[in-house]
C-alpha cells in the first residue's frame, strides 16, 4: 500500500482521537526512517520519546525476536527469567526497593496514586487522600490520571472526575506551602514537565517539596514517564536535583518502543500493595522485558549518559545560532525551543515536508531524538531546521 491508501484504510476504522499528520512510517534505522512511498526522514521525536535506541536497533530487535521464539507471555501467577533480570537491573539502577509492572505511563501513575492513598489510609485512616500535582503537568488519559493532570483543557467532557487533587503553580514555594494541609497524602511532579512545555522545576522548588513532605509524612511521587531512562543525561531526572522520591513512575523510553510502565517505590511505600490490591494482565511481559533489558544495558553502559549530554550541548549551541530561536529549555535530549516569527505548529508541518520529524509542547518546538542519534543525523536534522528558519 502507498501512504495515501494506508491513511485512508486506517482513518476509516480507527477513532480520530489524534490530529494525525499525513505520514505512514514504514521502516527505519537509528534516527532515520522512510515512509511507505520511500521518502526519507530524520527523527527528532522518537515516537514521543519511546524509541530511545532509535528505530529497529539490531541488538534490541534480536532480543525481542529471540524472546518471542522462546516464550511470549506467562500470567502474573508465574515467574519468568527475562522479567526477573529486568526487575533486578531496574531496582539497582534507580536505587528503589521494588516496583509494579504495568504497560503505560498512565497505568504507572494510577499505581502511584493507589499507593499514596493506601499508604495514608493504612497509617492515618480516612480523610487524608489529597494529592498535590502541578499546574501544566501531564499524568495520563485515564479518569484518575486526567484528574491528576493540572490543565483545565483536560477536565472536560468526562464528568465526574476523581476528587482529591489540588494543583500548585510550578516553582511557587509559597503556593505549595499554602496548599499543604492535613488532608494531603502525596505531592506528584515531573522534574522536567514534558507535555506542559518542557519546563524544568527549580532546585529550590524541588527542595521545598521534599522538605514539607518529610515534615508531614507526605509521599513524593516523581513522574519520570517522559524525562526518565537517560533522557535528561541522568538515568532519572531527579538525580540532577539530588533527591530520592518515595515513588517514581517510568514508561515511554523504557521499552525502546514496546509498551511498559513501572511504578517504583522505596522504603515503607514499597510495602503498601499486597496480594489482591493491584494487578495488570500484561504487566511484566517477557517480550517487552527482553527489549527493555537491552535499553537498560545500553543506557547504563560506560559513557552513554555523557554522550547524551554532549549531544545536547551540540544541538543547543547550533540552535542558539539561529536568529529566530529565542530560548531553549529542558535538559539532555529533552529540549523545548522558543521561536520568534513562526509558530511551533507551523514549523512542525514545514519540517515534515522537508523530511524532519519534530514535536511541539504548548507554544514550543519539542525535540526528543533517540538517545542513540548519530552526529551525522543531528547535522542533517539541524540543516533542515536552518533551511526553514534562516531565510
Ligand atoms: C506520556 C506521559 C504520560 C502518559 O503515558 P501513556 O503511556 O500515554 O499512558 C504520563 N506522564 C507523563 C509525564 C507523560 O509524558
Amino acid at each position: 500500500m502507498n501512504s495515501k491508501e494506508i491513511i485512508e484504510k486506517y482513518d476509516s476504522s480507527v477513532m480520530h482521537t489524534y490530529g494525525r499528520l499525513p505520514l505512514a512510517e514504514q521502516s527505519g534505522s537509528c534516527a532515520s526512517c522512510r515512509d511507505a512511498d520511500g521518502a526519507e526522514y530524520i527523527d527528532f521525536g522518537s515516537g514521543i520519546g519511546t524509541n530511545s535506541l532509535g528505530f529497529a536497533d539490531k541488538e534490541w530487535a534480536d532480543a525481542v525476536s529471540a524472546q518471542a521464539h522462546t516464550i511470549q507471555h506467562t500470567s502474573n501467577y508465574y515467574y519468568n527469567e527475562t522479567a526477573a533480570i529486568f526487575a533486578s537491573r531496574l531496582t539497582q539502577l534507580t536505587g528503589m526497593d521494588s516496583f509494579f509492572f504495568g504497560n503505560s505511563g498512565a497505568e504507572a501513575n494510577e499505581c502511584a496514586i493507589k499507593i499514596a492513598r493506601k499508604y495514608s489510609h493504612d497509617r492515618y485512616g480516612d480523610g487524608r487522600n489529597t494529592i498535590i500535582t502541578l499546574q501544566n503537568s501531564f499524568h495520563g488519559r485515564t479518569i484518575a490520571t486526567l484528574s491528576a493532570t493540572g490543565q483545565d483543557v483536560f477536565h472536560q467532557h468526562f464528568f465526574p472526575f476523581v476528587g482529591g487533587f489540588k494543583y500548585c503553580p510550578a516553582n511557587d514555594i509559597a503556593a505549595l506551602n499554602e496548599l499543604v494541609d492535613d488532608s494531603v497524602c502525596a505531592i506528584m511532579f515531573e522534574a522536567v514537565q514534558g507535555e506542559g512545555g518542557v519546563n524544568s522545576l527549580t532546585p529550590e522548588f524541588i527542595e521545598a517539596i521534599f522538605t514539607v513532605a518529610a515534615e508531614r509524612d507526605i509521599l513524593t511521587i516523581a513522574d519520570e514517564v517522559q524525562c526518565g531512562c537517560g533522557r535528561t543525561g541522568k538515568f532519572l531526572a531527579v538525580e540532577h536535583f539530588g533527591v530520592t522520591p518515595d515513588i517514581v513512575t517510568m514508561a515511554k523510553g523504557l521499552g525502546g518502543g514496546l509498551p511498559i510502565g513501572v511504578c517504583l517505590a522505596k522504603g515503607d511505600a514499597a510495602q503498601v500493595l499486597t496480594p489482591g490490591t493491584h494487578g495488570s494482565t500484561f504487566g511484566g511481559n517477557p517480550v517487552v522485558c527482553a527489549g527493555a533489558n537491552v535499553v537498560l544495558e545500553r543506557v547504563s553502559s560506560e559513557g552513554f549518559l555523557d554522550s547524551v549530554l554532549e549531544k545536547s550541548e551540540y544541538i543547543k549551541k547550533a540552535l542558539l545560532e539561529i536568529p529566530c530561536v529565542t530560548g531553549i529549555s529542558g535538559m539532555g535530549l529533552m529540549l523545548g525551543i522558543t521561536l520568534d516569527g513562526i509558530s511551533a505548529s507551523d514549523l512542525l508541518k514545514r519540517c515534515l515536508e522537508k523530511g524532519l520529524l519534530v514535536l511541539t509542547a504548548k507554544e514550543k518546538l519539542r525535540l526528543l531524538p533517540p538517545l542513540t542519534i548519530s552526529y551525522e543525523e543531528i547535522d542533517r536534522g539541524l540543516d533542515i531546521l536552518r533551511s526553514i528558519l534562516c531565510k
